[in-house]
Order: structure tokens, then sequence, then C-alpha cells
């Protein structure tokens, strides 16, 4: 793997890099850096959030910096106050020891004076939302004619905010520059047009491939009637106690209105969108970022900027219009190496796009149960009892009210006294979901109605989730995991997410395997030899009304027979 120093960053970078802890570069730096380094070609890179993409431009954009010269050499465009708060934030740590950098950030919503005044002191950089540069062009408090390169970061997004003529201004007034780059999660027709406008033979960069997915991802869904979708989103969040997560939706309005039901149903969230003043997005965001708030109900435009590594979910109430931009809000959750979960609660018509979004970009949907009172229950009084475990004894604060509680509760037996100190939190939950309905859409999940704790048997959740594959190829044949595994992923490209246990007996191997990928396996496997003995697969489950056990295949010599 290539360095950062290989990839040819000054020394002053390298060192703000290692400040920060960045030890290898991320792929979209890999492919963007040396290039923009190298040449003022025009770059569009199609990146998402949580890509490295700021580095990925900001490094090579602060190399290419003529310190000594005080004029403004580079604008970087971006959507939100948010996100140009944290590109200028990112690139003074990135340009940490190179001091006499200057990065300035203006946009809407604060005064304008002082953004002045900062641009007169011999700006090199400059990062905007596109509004306000145009309000400072018009008011002469900038020059741009020296300007020699232009980043539009998160084109698709600016576009969609409706900045297409402030956009097109500033590129017609930077029109001297030796280079644009384009950032991109998407790549609608207004992005393209902007690319066939401006830009000169352009070097392509896409990371938007399936390779990139994020493995650590778990991708579910629920089903609903649309007139279910908040009670659904409530049972889900309550069956997820400790949750810290985003809940996007697709309109602000809505953002508002799941967030007040929210809030108003006694939940830690609020809603992040652009009605807001400036400084209260500032205030929610900054309870968000310290885990004061569990959930921030955000629209995507208001969701771009955030940058907090630990979510562990992030849940679509509404599904997205481009498939890329699922991706581009799941890759929320899942960050440094952690697991994340990304919910989708679809009614019926919203299914489509679900599959739409399976097949663009690969990932593989589980389809879940919107869980019951009963399980929601069950799931809250075990995380308070793990919570009384962990929870931290502060023994000196507490010793002087200990007669005082011992005398009160002496009475009580230790069986009464669990009982008692569990009640607390739970009854809430138990009076909220005494006699709550299934809400499940699909009837493999509904209960009978007198079935008081009815859990999905076993075998039904097997067969929705995963399906158990039996190979005739064993131990004897010399078979290990990581073969199978590789066979699986590498030739047969099934997600390694969707591949759950494998035992490898004698005569015999059992894989489990998400069922959405069942049958792809069995007709894959099926066409492979090893030691000369075909591979012949059954299921454990009917696979999509087929035989349940695969015979037929073609014979083909593989690169598993090679590997065994
Ligand atoms: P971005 O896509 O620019 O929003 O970056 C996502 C997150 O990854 C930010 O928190 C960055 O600080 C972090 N990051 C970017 N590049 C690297 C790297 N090479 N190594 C470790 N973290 C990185």
């Amino acid at each position: 793997m290539t360095t950062f120093k290989e990839l040819g960053l000054s020394e002053a970078l390298l060192l703000g890099l290692a400040d920060l802890g960045f030890e290898m570069p991320t792929p979209i730096q890999q492919q963007v850096i040396p290039v923009a380094l190298k040449s003022t070609s025009d770059i569009v890179a199609l990146a998402q959030t949580g890509t490295g993409k700021t580095a990925a431009f900001g490094l090579p954009l602060l190399q290419r910096l003529q310190l000594g010269q005080k004029h403004v050499q580079a604008v970087v465009l971006c959507p939100t106050r948010e996100l140009c708060l944290q590109v200028a934030d990112d690139l003074t740590k990135y340009g940490r020891f190179a001091p006499s950098c200057k990065i300035a950030p203006v946009y809407g919503g604060a005064p304008i004076e002082a953004q002045i005044r900062q641009l007169r002191a011999g700006i090199h950089v400059v990062i905007a939302t596109p509004g306000r540069l145009i309000d400072l062009l018009v008011r002469q408090a900038l020059n741009l004619d020296k300007v020699s390169l232009v980043v539009l970061d998160e084109a698709d997004e600016m576009l969609h905010l409706g900045f297409r003529d402030a956009v097109n201004l500033i590129l017609e007034a930077t029109e001297n520059r030796h280079s644009l780059w384009l950032f991109s999660a998407t790549m609608p027709e207004e992005v393209r047009t902007i690319a066939r406008t401006y830009m000169r033979n352009p070097i392509e960069i896409s990371l938007i491939a399936h390779q990139q997915i994020n493995a650590d991802i778990e991708h579910e869904y629920y089903l609903c009637r649309p007139e279910h979708r908040y009670d659904a989103l409530k049972r889900i969040v309550d069956a997820h106690p400790g949750i810290y997560g985003l809940i996007f939706c697709r309109t602000r309005m809505e953002a508002k209105e799941v967030a007040e039901r929210m809030i108003r149903d006694g939940y830690s969230a609020d809603a992040l969108h652009g009605d807001l003043l400036q400084s209260d997005r500032d205030r929610i965001m900054q309870r968000f970022r310290e885990g004061h708030l569990q959930l921030l109900v955000a629209t995507d435009v208001a969701a771009r900027g955030i940058d907090v590594s630990d979510l562990s979910h992030v849940i679509h109430y509404s599904l997205p219009d481009e498939p890329e931009s699922y991706l581009h809000r799941a890759g929320r959750t899942g960050r440094a190496g952690r697991k994340g979960v990304s919910i989708s609660i679809l009614s019926p018509k919203m299914e489509e796009r679900l599959r739409l979004i399976e097949r663009r970009i690969r990932i593989a949907f589980t389809q879940k149960a919107i869980p019951s009172g009963a399980q929601v229950c069950e799931r809250q009084l075990m995380y308070i009892i793990q919570s009384i475990r962990q929870q931290e004894v502060q023994r000196e604060q507490i010793a002087p009210f200990l007669p005082q509680i011992y005398e009160a509760l002496h009475e009580l037996s230790k069986e009464e006294l669990i009982e008692r100190f569990a009640s607390v939190e739970f009854n809430r939950f138990l009076a909220y979901y005494r006699n709550a309905p299934d809400i499940n859409l699909n009837t493999r999940f509904r209960r009978s109605e007198n079935a008081n704790r009815a859990e999905l048997t076993h075998k039904d959740k097997r067969l929705k989730a995963s399906q158990r594959l039996s190979i005739n190829i064993g131990q004897r044949d010399g078979l290990y995991k990581s073969v199978l595994l590789d066979l699986l992923t590498h030739e047969l490209c099934i997600p390694k997410h969707a591949v759950g246990k494998i035992e490898i007996k004698h005569n015999h191997t059992l894989i489990e395997v998400s069922s959405r990928f069942a049958h792809k396996v069995c007709r894959g496997l099926d066409n492979f030899k090893v030691q000369g003995r075909r591979i012949r697969v059954e299921s454990e489950y009917p696979l999509n009304g087929r035989k349940a056990a695969v015979k037929k295949g073609r014979e083909r010599t593989s690169k598993a027979a090679a590997i065994l």
C-alpha cells in the first residue's frame, strides 16, 4: 500500500497528518493526490462523505499554494455552512506545520462585515458557500482574478440546493484558473452539465463501485403500512436501547414532524434542517456530538458536514431518490472499524426503490420483523439489567445516605429488591406496549392473535434471514474455510457479510448464507469441481420456490479446483 510520503506530499503536510494520526491514505486519497499534485488537469471525483475526500483535495490544494504571494489562490465551494466550517477546520489542521497559510471560511447566516475584514488579511484559500461568495464579489470584497484552483465539494448537493446560477457565476469569475476539481457523491445531469461546460478533458476518478461498500454495515429493512411508519420507528428505536443515530427524512417538513413527535413521546431527539437559525443548528449539533442527544432527525442536506464517527445506526424514515445517496447516508455508521446498522422503514410502495438500490449498488438487504411489544420490553429489561451490572458506584458520595436507604428497604428480600429496581424504567414500556398490535405487513411475520409472546419460530427466522446450504465436500477432500470463503466472495461475488457460519465436517460442509444470495451460491458452486468431484449443493429450505436440491450443473474446471 502506498504511504502519504510516496504520494509526494511535503514534509510540512506529512507532519500535520502524523499529528492527526492519519497513517495510510484512503483509496480516494491514493487516487486523487498524485494526479492533483503532478498535473493541472481538471478532475471529476465521485466520492461520498466519509471516504476521506476532504484530505484528497485539501492536501494537494495546500501543497500547490505559493505562500509568499498574498492573494486568493484557491476557492473551495461547499453547499452548507457546516461543511464549509468543517473543510476550513480540516485544511487548517493539515497545514498546521505551514503556519503562514491563511484560510478563511465565508458562509451565509453570519455577519458579512467580519468576513470582509478577514479577507483583507491576505488570504490564500477561501472556503465558501456559493451565495455568500457572490455577495462578497458584488461588494467587491474579494478578487478572484488570480485564483488558480477551484474545488466544488459535494457538487450534487450544491446544485440540488439551487446554487446552479451562483456556481456558474463563480466559475465564470475564475476563468483564469488552471484547474477545476469536482467532488460529488452522485452524478446527476446537472453535475454533468457543469463538467461538460467548464472542464477540459477531466480525469475521472470513481469510488462509487461495489468494492467500496463498507462491509461493517448491515442493511436491514422493515415493512409496514404507510400510516404505521412512525410506530415502527418507535419500536425499532425502543428495541435498540442505547442507540446513537441519525434518522433521515426526505423533506424539512417530514424531519420537523418526526422530531416533534419523538420529542413529545419522550425521546432524546431533535431535528436538523434548513429552516433553523444558525445558532440553533450549532447548539443541536453540539449536543448531538457530545452524546447529549441520542437521535438526530435530519434531511440529507442538513446532514452533510455532520462528522460524528461513532453512530450505531442510520435509519431511513424515507428512502432517498438516488441509490448513491443511500450509500452516502448509510456510510455515516460503521466507521472507524465499528459495526453499524442501516435500517430502512418501508411502505410497500417503497420496496421497489429498495430493490433498485440493491441492484445499483449491489448490497444485500435483510428483511427484519418489526419487534412485538413483548420483544421491546424484553430488550429494554435486559438493557436495564446490564446497566445496573455496569453501574459505577461512587462509594464515598453515596456512603452518607446508605444508612437511610438500608433502613427504608430493610424489609424487602433480595428478590423483591431486584424486581423493584428493574421495574422503575421497565413499567413505562410495559404499560405502553401492553396491547401493542403486530404492525408488520409481511404475513410471514404475523403472529396469531392469542400468542402472548409469540416469537418467530427459529425456522421462520432462518428461512427469512439466512439459508443453510450443505455441500458434498469436506475435510477429507482437503477443503479449508479460507478457500471456500475465497471461492464464495471472489469467484461468485457474494458479499462477505452475506456469508455466515461455515462448518467443515468430515465428508460435507455446511454454509450459512443470506437468503438473498442462497440461490446464487447454489447455482455458482454447482459449476465447480474439487479434486475431480463435482460440488453438489443442497439447501435446507426451498429457494424461492425452486427445487431444494440443486443437482444439475455444467462441469467446469475452476480456480477452486486448482487451489485444492
Ligand atoms: P471526509 O470524507 O473527508 O469527511 O473524512 C471522513 C473522516 O475520515 C474524517 O473524520 C477524517 O478526519 C478521517 N480521515 C480522512 N482521511 C483519513 C486517513 N487517511 N486516515 C484516517 N482518517 C482519515
